[in-house]
């Protein structure tokens, strides 16, 4: 079964995104973050991509996206970025996912979790908050939540990393202060008798700090959006030229009409026809990931290499396009995202217009959309 209205997914521009990050960042490794299915790309393909193109590792932020990939027979080091419910550590320490902690209570549900299971030490990264204040251990509690791995059966410290809040805003000191307060905690890391600089894993970029902040690198960095080819943000757009966008999205015609002047369209009749057009209908809409708001903000399709404005509302399931008197007929192809003859439509033009970023385009992308593999 299959329906007109798709995503195709290129994993060779993955792989191509990966071995890019990967040597700009060298000597530093990459990890790959296939977090909410891949931004909507595919976890697994995803991820098998990204190991291809020289990733040694791979983030996610919840244990079932650990798991699945395990049980898609994915072997690579596995770290779930943030702690998780209780219940949920079983089954990491099960499929050997290192586990992300900054609280003392997670480091000995932890141990408890692989005392019962009589399982290996499990790894784990410890988050140290620079200032993002998501999530991670302020530096004053840094040294009790050390102390416990230390002390606790069963787990012990592989890695330590905080998160950049303004990496895709190089100008900003803030990135700087960050990073300041990072060392300083290694510092104190080092002092209490672990050894940072062999032992441990350390680790602060996103895609942003990979890109636009050497000092950040470290031993590795946690790249997301870059592998899928899109920027963080217009502040790193420079640095993204080499990227190749993995996604792109794409229907085929439904329904044609001729509509006169003066008619109305779609729900609420909020667009009036000023003259007679062809308007093709085409069978995706906010169930699957295009927003409603997209008409109104100057949203377009492309159809035989041309730019046709949507009007009318999206609607749950169809999208109505002004194909003025060209010639367009049932089953002609669609392009969403992507690019058809000399045009291209960008996710991060969508993003633009709808005053959000790139990635929330592509993980908006539902799963009534096929992925196709290319
Ligand atoms: C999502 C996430 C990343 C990846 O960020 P990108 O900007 O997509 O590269 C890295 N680290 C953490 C902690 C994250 O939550």
């Amino acid at each position: 079964m299959s329906r007109w209205a798709w995503a195709e997914v290129d994993l060779g521009a993955i792989e191509h995104n990966v071995r890019t990050v990967c040597a700009t960042v060298a000597p530093s490794a990459v990890w790959a973050v296939v977090k909410a299915d891949g931004y909507g790309h595919g976890a697994t393909p995803a991820a098998r991509a990204a190991l291809r193109g020289g990733a040694t590792g791979l983030c996610v932020a919840l244990v079932q996206e650990g798991v699945a990939l395990r049980r898609d027979g994915i072997g690579a080091p596995i770290l779930v970025l943030s702690e998780q419910p209780p219940e949920e550590l079983a089954h990491a320490v099960r499929h050997r996912l290192t586990c992300t902690v900054y609280s003392v209570a997670q480091v000995e549900a932890l141990g408890a979790v692989v005392r019962t299971l009589g399982a290996a030490p499990l790894g784990v990264h410890v988050k140290l908050d620079t200032g993002m204040h998501r999530v991670g251990a302020a530096p004053d509690s840094l040294s009790s939540v050390v102390a416990a791995i230390d002390a606790a059966d069963g787990v012990r410290i592989s890695g330590i990393f905080t998160h950049l809040a303004m990496a895709d805003e190089p100008e900003d000191e803030f990135t700087s202060r960050q990073l300041d307060r990072f060392v300083e905690a290694l510092a104190g890391v080092d002092d209490d008798g672990g050894d940072v600089d062999t032992a441990l894993i350390v680790h602060a970029a996103n895609s942003a700090g990979a890109l636009a902040h050497p000092q950040a690198r470290w031993s590795m960095v946690r790249a997301g959006i870059s592998i899928y080819g899109l920027s963080p943000g217009p502040g790193v757009d420079h640095l993204t030229t080499a990227l190749r966008p993995a996604l792109s999205l794409h229907a085929r015609v439904g329904h044609v009409q001729r509509v006169s002047a003066g008619e109305r369209i779609s729900y609420g009749l909020r667009h009036t026809f000023a003259s007679d057009t062809n308007v093709a209908t085409i069978p995706i809409g906010y169930a699957d990931g295009v927003p409603r708001r997209w008409s109104s903000v100057g949203g377009e399709v492309l159809i035989h290499g041309r730019r046709h404005p949507i009007v009318g509302v999206v609607t749950m399931d169809q999208i109505m396009a002004d194909v003025g008197d060209h010639d367009v007929a049932i089953g002609d192809a669609v392009v969403l995202i992507g690019t058809q003859g000399d045009e291209t439509i960008a996710a991060t033009d969508w993003a633009n217009r709808l005053g959000t970023i790139g990635y929330e385009i592509v993980c908006g992308i539902s799963k009534r959309v096929e992925r196709r593999y290319t």
